[in-house]
């Protein structure tokens, strides 16, 4: 509890006191009447003052604001009513009732802001994974500094204990890391020389030197707290509902409160304390606090639940159209298959070494990040010489043309041979084949093969477990490869040997098939496929390995990459989904019932109290249940 919840709370707890006291004393018989009623009318304020002179001061400024239909009018009109009840003599007194609900209103209040500071709070520390400062060698000694201090190249060392400061490579040192605040992964990672650590994770075991690949502002652990911090700006469309709900239904109750207190008494003759004691009791149930708080509350909790399992939700609209995934679409290399080609053969033509053909392909592939070429280069031996290269081009779905050694050189697949007018054949292995060509002479080709996630199969079967009704994946690889692999993971459908821009249409197609409210995921790493993950309903991007194109234009961000998150995270979205409603649905019914009891005479103050407050109450407490997810 923070200050001014303290005090509050202590102010409450006075007020409360006091009530206690005044409550039963029989002032009837000590002062006669009416002389009684005005000395309780009098005592009553004390213990409303204290508990809600605030909200009186609220709802004065905010009229002067121009803001008038707030809770803070309501609750200073629907009390101030109840103590001018004292105008009428003939009826029951009710300044106990004024003073009451304010305390109450009050309790509620406390604990709306207790509840959303908690889970802001847990969120925080689910979050805290901002690391304080970096451990540099500053003149052959260890210098704590402000990690965006530190240079990318810089060496930083992290001791056990201690959450890895920035993204990079090992140079020295084993150690394990726990990764669980990133990626929801509770299994410690083992990290040794030439791995790559990233911020946020924390060293559990040994001393790690580490050379900075990224600065600060781009390592992972600011690209999260940014992404979390933006994500309560995207508003799903059953909150934004609930906020133009509000601004109708509000004024829509007050006007009929005062219909009610006026027009039975003065056109019908019916006695006035009565009726506008019923209107009275409308306007404390006409807040719709427990609405405004928990909708939002509820998605806030889902996002952050989400987080837990190292999914990243970027906005509540997200969240709300996951649940209603129909359609998810894969990309293959990267998502579905873990990226790590093997080179499973090398086949020259006559006479040519293969050795050379590594080596062409590795030098061409020198700066591509395409998961192909990793592989080329990791399988290459020998040194990659630069000053060979000149001339690159990236072709995307194709492969790569360079010149090396003065020789154009085209490494890629049938297409980019076909465009060349390389002569090239075709392999009987099954695996993607990298044809190359130097100086518009065919020299053979490399069989690679990607392995499919160890968790693929799985998650489409929970997807489809989960209501899932078509799984596609797209691929620009052969055709072979692509029918091996949906056969192998249950895949509904594939379409193979696309081009970065045939994906796109394909989405749009698939998307025009769409039903209804049924709406389009897609899965991809980002490599060649950005526009796709903008150009579906959802977006879903692997984060640790996809490129950072992608988790910028993703909606949803997968930190460890695992395609079953896929399926966890519909489940969390339709949980989410599933509060919302119930909240809805149980504080509208419970306040429509109470204004219709009250309009009819039959609920007092104390129900309506309840509608408000207790309503409010009961909503939120099931919004924190979204942040609840089971790890596994
Ligand atoms: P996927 O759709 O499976 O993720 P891509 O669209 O990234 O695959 O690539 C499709 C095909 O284009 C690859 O199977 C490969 O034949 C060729 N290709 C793309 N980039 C490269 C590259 N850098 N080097 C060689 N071949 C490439
Ligand atoms: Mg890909």
């Amino acid at each position: 509890m923070n200050k001014k919840q303290k005090r509050t709370l202590a102010r409450i707890v006075v007020a409360l006191v006091l009530f206690a006291i005044i409550y039963p004393l029989p002032l009837e018989d000590w002062f006669g009447s009416p002389m009684g009623l005005y000395v309780e009318f009098a005592l009553f304020l004390v213990p409303y003052l204290i508990a809600g002179y605030d909200v009186l001061l609220k709802a004065a400024r905010n009229i002067g604001h121009g803001q008038i239909f707030d809770e803070n009018f309501l609750m200073s009109v629907a009390t101030i009513g109840a103590f001018a009840l004292v105008l009428f003599p003939d009826s029951d007194p009710h300044m106990a009732e004024g003073a009451a609900v304010m305390l109450f209103y009050q309790v509620g209040e406390l604990f709306q802001s207790y509840a959303v500071g908690k889970s802001r709070k847990s969120i925080a520390d689910m979050m805290d994974i901002a690391p304080d400062y970096a451990n540099v060698m500053r003149e052959g000694e260890l210098v704590q500094v402000d990690p965006y201090e530190v240079a990318v190249g810089d060496e930083i060392v992290v001791k056990p204990g201690e959450r890895v400061p920035l993204d990079g490579v090992v140079l020295d040192g084993t150690s394990q890391l726990d990764t669980a605040a990133l990626t929801g992964e509770s299994v410690p990672r083992h990290v040794e020389a030439g791995a790559e650590v990233i911020s946020g994770c924390v060293n559990m075991t040994g001393v790690l030197t580490v050379r900075v690949s990224k600065p600060f502002g781009e390592s992972t652990v600011s690209r999260i707290l940014e992404l979390v911090e933006n994500a309560s700006e995207k508003k799903a469309r059953t909150e934004n509902f609930i906020t133009r709900f509000a601004r109708y239904y509000t004024p829509a109750v007050v006007i009929i409160a005062v219909l009610l207190a006026i027009v039975p008494p003065l056109f019908f003759g019916q006695s006035w304390s009565d009726w506008v004691q019923r209107g009275l009791i409308f306007l404390v149930v006409s807040c719709p606090c427990a609405l405004v708080i928990s909708v939002p509350l509820s998605f806030f909790g889902g996002i952050g639940g989400a987080s837990r399992l190292g999914i990243l939700v970027k906005g509540s609209n997200y969240l709300e159209a996951l649940g209603d995934t129909e359609t998810v679409v894969f990309d293959k290399t990267g998502t579905l298959t873990d990226g790590t080609f093997s080179v499973v053969a090398v086949h020259p033509e006559a006479d040519v070494d293969p050795d050379l053909i590594l080596s062409i392909a590795a030098h061409a592939e020198a700066y591509s990040d395409h998961p192909i070429a990793l592989s080329v280069k990791e399988a290459y031996s020998g040194q990659i010489d630069r000053a060979r290269i000149a001339d690159v081009e990236e072709k995307g779905g194709h492969g790569v043309r360079a010149t090396i050694d003065e020789r154009v050189v085209l490494v890629g697949n049938d297409k980019l041979m076909a465009e060349g007018g390389v002569d090239y054949h075709d392999c009987s292995l099954t695996g993607t084949i990298l044809h190359v060509s130097l100086g518009g002479e065919y020299i053979g080709h490399i069989v690679i093969a990607d392995v499919v996630k160890e968790d693929a199969a799985q998650a489409i079967a929970d997807l489809h477990a989960a209501g899932v009704k078509r799984t596609v994946m797209l691929t620009g690889d052969r055709k072979e490869v692509a029918a091996a692999v949906a056969e192998q993971l249950g895949i509904d459908e594939y379409r193979a040997q696309l081009l970065p821009q045939d994906k796109v249409s394909e989405v749009e197609k698939l998307l025009a098939e769409a039903t209804g409210k049924g709406k389009l995921a897609f899965v991809g790493d980002g490599i060649n496929d950005a526009p796709v993950l903008t150009r579906a309903d959802i977006g879903i991007a692997m984060g640790a390995m996809g490129s950072d194109a992608a988790i910028e234009a993703a909606d949803i961000v997968l930190m460890d990459d695992r395609p079953t998150n896929i399926a966890k995270a519909i489940h969390v979205a339709r949980k989410t989904m599933r509060i919302v409603r119930q909240n809805i649905v149980f504080a509208l019914a419970v306040k429509f019932l109470v204004l219709i009891l009250a309009a009819v005479g039959v609920a007092n103050m104390w129900l309506a109290v309840f509608a408000d407050v207790g309503v409010a109450v009961l909503a939120i407490l099931n919004a924190m249940r979204a942040m609840n997810v089971k790890k596994d």
